[in-house]
């Protein structure tokens, strides 16, 4: 969440634009001074509170750049609570639309950002090259059966991870720790024939430490040639 707290919080028009609404709604009597003000609300959310002749109005922030229109609808919508007023037709639908559009953007917000953060380098490393190992890893124990899914090593180096599939991507990270010269070919062969299995056997997400997988699983992994070997540095490897 970006900080706020820089944008002023007065909102513009705002007070005439309750009046506006007040009349609209046929609120009778006259109408409260209102104090209409953008608050930083983590969502959708908006509150009016009357005390004596003042309406102290907060209207979400994230309405900040929403259409007049829908700013209008949600001022509607809090003076008809307030006044027990019967709200025109089409206004709680237009808001409603809008809020919906709103959570969309949301969403596909969050998916972009999570992606991003799943970028991965090139399959060529300073030391491994890893579609060269998947191509070989794929004949020798997949009878060159898998599609190649987009394979790259991770843009940071992992502390406790050692690949990822992702089947949301079709994509194998690889911790790019493994990228060094003293790491051997065989153990960077392991780690992605690993992720490779998990790419066959799918499941959510796999994060990859050491830690228990299903027995086929297991059973499977230790076709591996080097599997002991790979092992045994790998629990050394920090
Ligand atoms: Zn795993």
């Amino acid at each position: 969440m970006t900080p706020r707290t820089s944008h002023p919080r007065h909102v513009p028009g705002g007070a005439m634009l309750f009046q506006r609404m007040y009349t609209r709604l046929n609120c009778e009597g006259r109408p409260p001074h209102f104090v209409v003000e953008f608050y930083p609300y983590a969502n959708l959310t908006h509150s009016i509170r009357l005390w004596q002749d003042t309406a102290n109005v907060r209207l979400s922030d994230l309405l900040r750049d929403a259409p007049l229109e829908v700013i209008e609808a949600a001022a509607a919508i809090l003076l008809s609570r307030l006044y027990r007023r019967r709200l025109p037709r089409g206004i709680a639908e237009l808001y409603r639309n809008y809020s919906q559009a709103h959570a969309t953007r949301q969403k596909l917000h969050a998916v972009r950002s999570k992606r991003a953060r799943r970028k991965i380098r090139d399959a060529q490393g300073q030391r491994h090259d890893l579609a060269k190992l998947f191509d070989e890893l794929n004949e020798k124990y997949f009878q060159g059966s898998m599609p190649r899914p987009k394979v790259g090593w991770s843009t940071r180096r992992w502390r406790s991870q050692l690949g990822i599939f992702d089947p949301a991507l079709d994509q194998i990270a690889i911790n790019a720790a493994l990228d060094r010269p003293h790491v051997p070919e065989y153990v960077v062969a392991y780690v992605l024939y690993h992720e490779m299995l998990h790419r066959k056997h799918p499941i959510k997400l796999a994060r990859c430490r050491l830690e228990a997988h299903s027995r086929e699983f297991r059973a499977e992994e230790k076709k591996f040639r080097d599997y002991r070997r790979a092992m045994k540095f790998l629990k050394r490897f920090a």
